[in-house]
């Protein structure tokens, strides 16, 4: 049987990496029929493969790793949102080895530290989280199957309330394409560039408005599928405040429980310590999105928050 294949982006750390732990044990207590691939992705080949057996190592006494008797397969593959030929390798690798993909989570994305504030910081910001996912998606698209799902890890950074109602309009309209988005983030970095943007009712926030682009992206892409026929699901997110690398100590949540868990399971490999593995609190999100059933009859391209629909 043909493995169900999942492609996580910036999965060497972070929210990207308990998603991947997650993905797996989630997929694995679901009793599967359908063996799992789950390629980690990232762009420096070193934290890569270090996070990739790392993640391996932490899996390997819960027995579902193919190795091990289970069914769950786990790669890395290297993936730079900024390098073109990196994606177009990554695409050509999953054509020839597995044939299509079934989830595609682009989780990965930047944000500068501080009060950093200009054109190059914006356009920077936008590179990756906006063109650099908005490429994956497209180079990616077509080997997407039949009930297949793409979830773009968004932010609540990204919501209306820090845009002008006039540009909130404008973000919101039915007919809304590709194209328009990117002219309506055009329109931002000119009038950052211009010093223009706070009477224009822009926000002094890069990353902000480029997560409002991929929480609209997918808005765009879940209708577009829609009106094509297309059985594909597109979902945006937050994960919530997560403590990573991104947002710093201060943050509530915790991507993963590595250490703890991972403790406990070696010195009882007991029932106590699956529950505290299923605490990848960041995670969640996006691992319903990517694998609950019940997201099948849920509106194509709605954001989604603490496992809840969530308004824009
Ligand atoms: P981290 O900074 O911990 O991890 C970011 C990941 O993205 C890293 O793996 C990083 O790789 C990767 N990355 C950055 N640029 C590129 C690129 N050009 N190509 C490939 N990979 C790249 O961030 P988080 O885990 O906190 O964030 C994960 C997602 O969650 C992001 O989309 C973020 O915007 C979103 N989010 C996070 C929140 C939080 O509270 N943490 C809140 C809301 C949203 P490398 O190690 O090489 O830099």
């Amino acid at each position: 049987m043909s493995s169900k294949v999942i492609l996580v982006t910036g999965g060497n750390k972070g929210i990207g990496y308990a998603i991947v732990r997650k993905l797996a044990i989630n997929y694995a207590s679901s009793s599967p029929t359908q063996p799992l691939t789950i390629l980690l992705t990232a762009r420096n080949p070193t934290l890569g493969q270090s996070s990739t057996e790392k993640l391996l190592e932490e899996l390997k006494p819960k027995n579902i790793l193919v190795n091990d008797g289970g069914n769950i397969d786990l790669k890395y593959v290297r993936l730079d949102l900024t390098d073109e030929q990196s994606i177009n390798d990554v695409k050509e690798f999953i054509a020839k080895d597995y044939g299509g993909l079934d989830v595609l989570i682009n989780n990965a994305a930047m944000a500068f530290k501080g009060n950093a504030f200009d054109i190059n910081v914006v356009r920077t910001t936008f590179a990756t989280n906006f063109y650099g996912t908005l490429n994956v998606i497209n180079i990616l698209y077509p080997l997407i199957r039949p009930n297949g799902r793409i979830v773009n890890v968004s932010s609540t950074a990204g919501k209306s309330h820090i845009l002008s109602d006039a540009l909130k309009q404008e973000f919101s309209k039915e007919d809304l394409e590709i194209d328009g988005l990117i002219g309506l983030l055009k329109r931002f970095e000119d009038a950052v560039e211009k010093g223009t943007y706070e009477q224009d009712g822009w926000p002094r926030q890069a990353y902000g408005v480029s997560k409002v682009g991929v929480t609209i992206l997918s808005r765009i892409l879940g209708r577009r599928a829609d009106k094509e026929g297309k059985n594909i699901k597109i979902f945006a997110c937050c994960p919530g405040w997560v403590k990573t690398d991104m947002a710093g100590d201060k943050a509530p949540l915790t991507p993963g429980m590595y250490s703890l868990s991972l403790c406990i399971m070696y010195i009882f490999e007991s029932f106590e310590a699956n529950i505290l593995f299923l605490k990848d609190q960041g995670a969640e999100t996006p691992v319903l999105l990517a694998l609950g059933e019940s997201m099948n009859s849920e509106e194509n391209g709605t954001f989604w928050k603490d496992g809840k629909l969530n308004q824009w």
